[in-house]
């Protein structure tokens, strides 16, 4: 159960239910994250939506942990202002983006296995959401964090990163590794 689906199932291209107070503090969606968060952590990834489980509802998790940006050099994390994120759950998530400003970076999705492509996202983004208890949180966020957010809220929309990519830079990522990686 809560096994990631991959792109071509149709659950990733539909609009997420949003969650009531009652239905966040359920049993059947503390479960749900339960689940979700194991599954990002064996992946291993850095965020997951719902629908990528199979579940068409409006919540997503976010952890970026020391260890993932320790394998990266120096200047690949400033470049991509990427810092740790601790462990948190964010449902019927509004994203508002601050500023001009914009990123370009490679990005993957744990439902499109195996392939990297240049997407361009806002640098600074703002995030109002309920979290696991249904209480309210905003957040504003910057570099990599903001990408991620956007990635994941993204797939409550229906909307996979290939969509907003830049098809001509669609690699493998043997041949990101190869060809791409550094510049
Ligand atoms: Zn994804």
């Amino acid at each position: 159960m809560y096994e990631i689906v991959k792109t071509g199932d149709p659950v990733l291209r539909l609009t997420a239910k949003p969650l009531n107070s009652d239905e966040i503090q359920s049993e059947a969606i503390q479960q749900l994250i339960a689940a979700m968060a194991e599954r990002m952590r064996e992946a291993p990834g850095v965020g997951l939506a719902a629908p990528q489980v199979g579940v068409s509802v409006q919540l997503v998790v976010i952890e970026d942990r020391p260890e993932y940006i320790e394998r990266l050099s120096g200047a690949e994390r400033r470049e991509r202002e990427r810092e740790p994120v601790p462990f948190h759950v964010l449902i019927n998530p509004v994203l508002s983006v601050e500023g001009e400003e914009s990123a370009v970076f490679f990005e993957g999705c744990l439902s499109i296995p195996g392939y990297q492509g240049l997407v361009a996202r806002a640098r600074v983004v703002r995030v109002e959401a309920l979290d696991e208890r249904a209480a309210p949180v905003v957040i504003r966020a910057h570099g990599w964090y903001a990408r991620i957010l956007q990635h994941e809220i993204d797939h409550l929309n229906g909307l996979l990163c290939v969509d907003r990519m830049d098809l001509q830079t669609f690699s493998t990522l043997e041949n990101y590794d190869r060809f791409w990686r550094g510049g």
